[in-house]
């Protein structure tokens, strides 16, 4: 046995290695620490191995999956090796001592379940490979669960921002690649082949070509290579249902960087939770795969403007339409999951009640139809999808006749085909059920014939049928004329066989086996015909998943009085009213009121400065209006009272140093790389939000830098930019960038007290209220009186030189000092290319030395 474990260990390398053992999966060695740790389950030991005891620990196979669950969560990949024969036909080859022949069956990793209670019924579960071919770079990625399948053209935008976009459970990557850094799992380079990646996605998919699906790089057959290749290999050998892929490019969604996400806390809370994301404050579906689509369209919203008006459309004709949302909600509420049920039984995972799933959520998306083509109005978006609804009439049909109202989940016990479907089936279960009353027959018989009141026909999986007495009235049955055998002694128990009850037990369990392997044939068949519509069924998952979301958008609007955006081709934003979702629904909480604020960018005003005191609302301020150009993007109403919205193609927060600065990263440098980012990749159609950037360095650098990176974006960039700063001095930027408008959170004091009104209002804060914060802060008041004579003082000397920005005024603008730069680049270019080195003495090349230095 342990050669045989240590060869499959070996095979499962650096997966946990689940070795079967009857009712066991039994883990040894250092699996075994790591699992027993990682699950808080006993560690034993069990024999011993090169001297040393071997350390085991097991799970019950019946209840494996919620251990399993725990070591994936846990980041733990598991092999599961099970018994590929039974325990006599290892006798009939090998003889009474034959070890049952194993072999690994499947690899459980986090990209790749479909069990039900491993994942999460609203978030999609991610499996992305990382591809390279020819200087480019593609991603191609499976939900496994559902089918979906994707490979995206990264183009502009870098592989870990479209790795953020996606949020998988799991990334493969090549060996020894660039990216082995963004990877969970590495695969041998041969995996990655773009050539072998196009005959794998060919035979997936049994076509011949593949320009049906759209066009690939090379680069994207590499990605698909790979990651077909890795299910494969996780599932050893039956690949999982993957529907035809959906070719994209980044350039089709607006592009948000990794950090962005993080800061604007889209799908994901700062604490990893969904709970506070701005999805969670978006999501009002009533379905697992609502939930999913609507995550996905938020974590890419689009950029194509016809796209966008179809989805609002769709949500606007449910928002007016209060009673058929109502409807359309409460029949969608009451459908099953029909695309994980459909990934299951196309993994070869599922069971009778995924196919009770299918019949009921088939039957749901039909009725759904025909209500929804009883209605007026119909936007286009409803009118493509609504015919997908209707037609597994056969489908449904046949799985009503064949299947019990409430088939089990597993199918070993039988009972879930339903009477009538096979006559055949009917007359074994009857067979049984004859047979069953002739044990209870018997039985009352045997009684009567011993005078044994209490005897009784038990069954167990020992013995089978058997005759049972107390021991006390044992006796009688004992003699050898009695009709009955001795089986078993027990302690207060006796157990006997009979003839006639061997007979009969023997038509009862004949009968009970064949009619189980009449049932298995059938669930068989019945998923065999449902996988043959499998690409229609995920089709109809995909309309009612859209029409949850519409309605689910709809909903929400409603209950917030949100307002439909309106899409310009020019870079306006213009949002009156605008609020922070997540911020008003937990201040609505505790009872408090949002104030709601406006934000109007145009061409002579795209860069707002807001100043004001700490806690003022700025952060808030500013992300609120991220937030609505991302919801109007995904094709939702948005926060607001009204809304006019030019496109956004980049989409950049970033957060000054110390607000991360419990993260524990070089903040600082970690600010400056990201604003480097912004000041490399934004566009005049980008949106940005900068929030006290510069913070996090002395006083006089942070200045400088804020300054600097706010003319950058006036002069260079260009784009529509919210800029929060408690740098009083860059108001004076006001005065020399023509597009750069003062804005500030209004507060004030009375009584003492400071009195934040969270208003945003034009023009600069009139001081900064320092002190008034630390007060309310609760600092000790002889600390903030001591803080106020320091501030006098300061005051005073910043009078007399005129300040923190003294002298900034004559600093040349920067596109003109940009220019100047240039000019001497060009002069010193110019002289260089004039130079004749071989013809220059040694004293005139030192004198050019000197000349070009004055240059530079
Ligand atoms: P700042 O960035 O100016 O320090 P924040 O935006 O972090 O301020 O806001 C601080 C707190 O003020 C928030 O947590 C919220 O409770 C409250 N707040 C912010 N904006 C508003 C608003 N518009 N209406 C009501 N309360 C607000």
């Amino acid at each position: 046995m342990m050669a045989q474990y240590l060869r499959l260990k070996e095979e499962a390398g650096d997966c946990l290695l689940f070795y079967r053992m009857g009712d066991f999966f039994e883990l040894f060695f250092d699996d075994a620490k790591v699992a027993a740790a990682c699950l808080d389950i006993a560690l034993t030991a069990r024999g011993e191995h090169d001297g040393e005891k071997v350390a085991m620990c097991g799970v019950p196979a019946h209840s494996a999956e919620s251990y399993l669950a725990r070591l994936i969560k846990g980041g733990h990949r598991v092999a599961i090796a099970d018994q590929v024969e039974t325990p006599e036909q290892a006798k009939k080859r090998g003889g009474s001592k034959a070890l049952v022949e194993r072999a690994i069956v499947r690899v459980v990793t986090a990209g790749t379940l479909t069990e039900e209670a491993l994942l999460d019924s609203r978030s999609a579960n991610w499996c992305a490979a990382i591809g390279e071919a020819g200087g480019a770079v593609a991603i191609a990625a499976a939900d496994i669960s559902t089918g979906r399948f994707a490979v995206i053209e990264t183009g502009g935008e870098t592989v870990a921002a479209q790795i953020a976009r996606l949020n998988p459970a799991e990334v493969i990557a090549c060996e020894a690649s660039a990216f082995d850094g963004l990877a969970t799992t590495l695969r041998p380079r041969g995996d990655f082949d773009s050539a072998k990646g196009e005959e794998r996605l060919k035979q997936l998919h049994g076509v011949a070509t593949l320009d049906g699906f759209g066009q690939f790089s090379r680069a994207g057959l590499a990605a698909a290579g790979g990651l077909i290749a890795y299910l494969n290999h996780t599932a050893k050998g039956t690949l999982p249902f993957l529907r035809p892929p959906e070719c994209s490019r980044s350039e089709s969604c607006m592009a948000i960087d990794a950090a962005t996400r993080e800061s604007l806390e889209l799908t994901l809370s700062a604490a990893g939770t969904r709970k506070g994301s701005l999805l969670d404050a978006a999501d009002r579906t009533v379905t697992g795969a609502g939930a999913r689509l609507l995550a996905s369209d938020i974590a890419a919203p689009l950029m194509d403007r016809a796209a966008i008006e179809a989805r609002l459309a769709l949500v606007r004709r449910f928002h007016d339409d209060p009673g058929l949302r109502d409807r359309v909600r409460a029949a969608l509420r009451a459908l099953p999951d029909i695309g994980r049920a459909l990934g299951r039984l196309a993994a070869g995972r599922g069971g009778p009640r995924d196919l009770g799933q299918l019949r009921d959520g088939l039957n749901g998306a039909w009725q759904m139809g025909e209500m929804l083509a009883g209605i007026d109005d119909v936007p286009p978006l409803l009118a493509g999808i609504a015919p997908r609804l209707r037609g597994h009439g056969a489908l449904i049909d046949l799985l009503r006749r064949a299947l019990v109202p409430d088939p089990p989940v597993d199918a070993d016990k039988g009972g879930f085909i339903a009477e009538g479907y096979d006559a055949a089936l009917d007359d074994l279960r009857a067979t049984g059920a004859g047979g069953r009353r002739s044990l209870a027959a018997l039985e009352a018989r045997y009684r009567e014939e011993t005078g044994i009141a209490n005897l009784k026909i038990k069954h167990n999986g020992v013995l089978g049928y058997h005759i049972e007495v107390p021991s006390k009235s044992a006796d009688r049955l004992m003699t050898p004329d009695s009709g009955f055998t001795h089986r078993q002694t027990l302690a207060g128990v006796v157990r006997f066989n009979a003839p006639e009850l061997h007979d009969l037990a023997l038509k009862v369990t004949q009968a009970g086996a064949h009619s189980l392997a009449a049932e298995a044939a059938h669930l068989e068949d019945l998923t065999q015909t449902a996988l043959e519509t499998r690409e229609a069924i995920a089709d109809t998952a995909d309309a009612l998943a859209r029409i949850d979301v519409s309605t689910g958008l709809a909903e929400r609007a409603a209950e917030g009085g949100w307002a439909r955006p309106a899409l310009v081709d020019h870079a306006c934003f213009d949002v009156s009213g605008g609020r922070h979702p997540v911020v008003e629904a937990a201040l609505a909480r505790s009872g408090d009121r949002f104030v709601a604020n406006d934000c109007v960018l145009s061409e002579d005003s795209r860069l707002w400065l807001v100043t004001g005191p700490n806690m003022g609302g700025k952060s808030t301020f500013l992300r609120q209006n991220a937030l609505i150009a991302v919801l109007a993007q995904a094709g939702s109403y948005v926060p607001a009272a009204s809304a006019t919205l030019g496109l956004v193609d980049r989409l950049f927060s970033r957060v000054g140093a110390s607000d991360n600065l419990a993260r524990g990263r070089s903040t600082f440098m970690v600010e400056m790389v990201e604003t480097a980012a912004i000041l490399a990749q934004a566009t005049p159609r980008s949106f940005v939000i900068l929030d006290e950037v510069g913070r996090g360095t002395s006083t006089y650098d942070g200045l400088a830098i804020a300054w600097a990176v706010v003319e950058a974006i006036h002069e260079d960039n260009r784009c529509r930019c919210l800029f929060a700063t408690h740098y009083h001095e860059l108001t004076r930027l006001a005065e020399r960038c023509e597009a750069l408008t003062l804005h500030h959170v209004r507060a004030r004091e009375w009584k003492g007290d400071l009195v934040l009104l969270h208003e945003v209002s034009e023009g600069p804060a009139d001081r900064s209220y320092g002190l008034a914060v630390a007060r309310l802060a609760g600092m000790p008041p002889a600390t903030v009186k001591r803080a106020q004579a320091v501030l006098a003082k300061l005051e005073a000397g910043r009078e007399k030189t005129g300040g923190l920005a003294a002298g900034l005024d004559d600093l040349p603008l920067f596109a003109a000092a940009a220019e100047q730069e240039e000019a001497a680049v060009d002069m010193l270019r110019a002289e260089l290319d004039a130079l004749d080195i071989d013809s220059l003495s040694p004293r005139d090349a030192l004198d050019m030395l000197y000349r070009l230095k004055s240059l530079a």
